[in-house]
């Protein structure tokens, strides 16, 4: 019997895990204490643990499985591919059919002046390679000192040493002396949590002013971008007032710095539109991307390059000192190329937008009448309800912030269904195959967490 057999009891996997598996975003004091809990097979919406329990999947794993799991058809083309040829590099005048026909897939998906993709393992990779391009962009056209990168506090880019630091997440940031220098924040355009003595909208031209005030304090001449998420994912699906974008895109057309969304959450049909920028009407010259790429049966990013970079990097020729042994990596172009035929084929776009966004939209707002909910939201397959112990002053946080939510969490899970926390928060992120009961369950089943929730936390004196 070997540990990745599913007859392993769980005891013993978890005493193996906790002895030598470091896991990415954990207190591994407590996790190796509480035992972690091990999910051993899944098919559509549902995950499967081993204690044989079903599990509504509502955040697509870590948002990015767009289809759906237990795909045969991209497990089979990975196959194929890795009979034919399982690994080739595309450095040194190389490329290889699978790399080329995904890089004009893409291209035809993004808008029209972005026609080109640098290819990359994840999220992070994409947004280190973001880093370094733009300042070399500006390199090669002979403005050197245009390298500051603006991000936004409670973005988040990926937890390498650029993504960190573009990301604005202070925790992240007191570990390894970050932000790189040369990075600045602005606020995010959270209402909810941080602006709601204002009107909404009147918010979102505050926050997005921000950028203005940023670029015009530091000085246009030094500096290379602003990056930005379109929905905040990581930092608690935060959806920005209707003011914010229109606004930022107005600043953005008035000074010459390069614009880079973020598409890691929002492309591939997240908001109901190929790319998050898309469905705001923005024109992003950079557009990082990984995760719905693959739907995340294999490791893949990239950045999508719009052609005003494209021909700024080339012009003065000469090499670009940037890639990785996995860039176009053929298995994982294949997967891509199998997942986002199904996209295609079963038309979840559209279905986003049209048809499962709507429906579950509807019925999620309708959580907001709980007595633990201060606020709901949604939009395209991206949801927030944030958790609050008086109603009557909703937007007074909890004393203890986080507690409830990782009750929450872990009450979810009890009820059969990931939900993932951030802070007080409870998100979700399904997979675009999501069907109208398998909706009807997802928020019938959070409805059964709030009361448990709400129930525990008035028990212990907490509301
Ligand atoms: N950008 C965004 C917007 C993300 O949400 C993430 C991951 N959650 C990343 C970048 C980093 O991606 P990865 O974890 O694949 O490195």
């Amino acid at each position: 019997m070997t540990a990745h057999s599913n007859v392993y009891p769980t005891k013993a996997l978890q005493d193996l895990d906790a002895a030598h598996h470091w896991h990415p975003f954990s207190d591994m004091k407590s996790l190796n204490a509480e035992g972690t809990r091990i999910i051993t097979s899944a098919d559509g919406v549902w995950l499967r643990d081993s204690e044989g329990k079903k599990i509504l999947d509502g955040m697509a794993g870590l948002w990015c499985v767009q289809v759906g799991h237990g795909r045969t058809e991209i497990a089979d083309a990975v196959h194929k591919q890795m009979v034919e040829l399982s690994y080739y590099n595309t450095f040194f005048k190389t490329t290889h059919p699978p790399a080329v026909a995904l890089s004009e897939k893409l291209a035809s998906l993004a808008p029209a002046h972005i026609n080109r993709v640098f290819y990359c393992s994840s999220g992070s990779e994409a947004n280190d390679t973001v880093f370094r391009m733009v300042r070399t962009y500006w390199d090669k056209l002979g403005k050197p000192d245009k390298k500051g990168i603006i991000g936004r506090w409670n973005g988040y880019h990926g937890s390498t040493l650029a993504g960190t630091s573009l990301g604005g997440m202070k925790a992240m940031h007191a570990q390894g002396d970050l932000p790189i220098p040369g990075v600045y924040h602005i606020d995010q355009p959270y209402w909810f949590g941080e602006g709601h003595e204002m009107d909404p909208d009147e918010f979102g031209i505050f926050t997005a002013r921000k950028l203005e005030q940023a670029i015009d304090e530091i000085g246009e001449d030094k500096i290379a971008a602003f990056i930005a998420e379109p929905v905040q994912g990581a930092g608690g699906v935060i959806i920005p007032p209707d003011s914010y974008w229109p606004e930022i895109r107005r600043i953005l057309k008035e000074r010459d710095i390069l614009f880079v969304s973020d598409e890691v959450i929002c492309g591939f049909g997240r908001m109901g539109e190929w790319f998050g920028s898309g469905y705001y009407g923005m024109e992003p010259d950079l557009m990082p991307i990984a995760k719905g790429l693959t739907s995340g049966y294999l490791p893949m990013g990239g950045v999508m390059v719009s052609d005003r970079v494209a021909e700024g990097l080339m012009l003065a020729g000469g090499e670009f000192y940037h890639g990785y042994t996995y860039s176009g990596h053929p298995a994982c172009a294949a997967a891509a190329l199998a997942n986002l035929e199904i996209i295609e084929r079963e038309g979840l776009v559209g279905r986003v937008k049209n048809d499962i966004g709507p429906y579950l939209k509807e019925r999620w707002l309708k959580l907001a009448g709980h007595p633990l909910v201060g606020e709901a939201r949604m939009t395209g397959l991206l949801g927030a309800l944030e958790l609050v112990p008086n109603k009557t002053n909703p937007h007074k946080p909890f004393r203890d912030a986080g507690t409830a939510g990782t009750l929450c969490r872990d009450i979810s899970f009890e009820n059969g269904m990931v939900m993932r926390a951030v802070r007080d928060s409870m998100i979700i992120s399904p997979p675009l195959v999501l069907t109208h009961e398998e909706a009807d369950l997802l928020v019938k089943t959070v409805e059964k967490t709030l009361d448990d929730t709400f129930q525990v936390l008035k028990q212990d004196g907490l509301l």
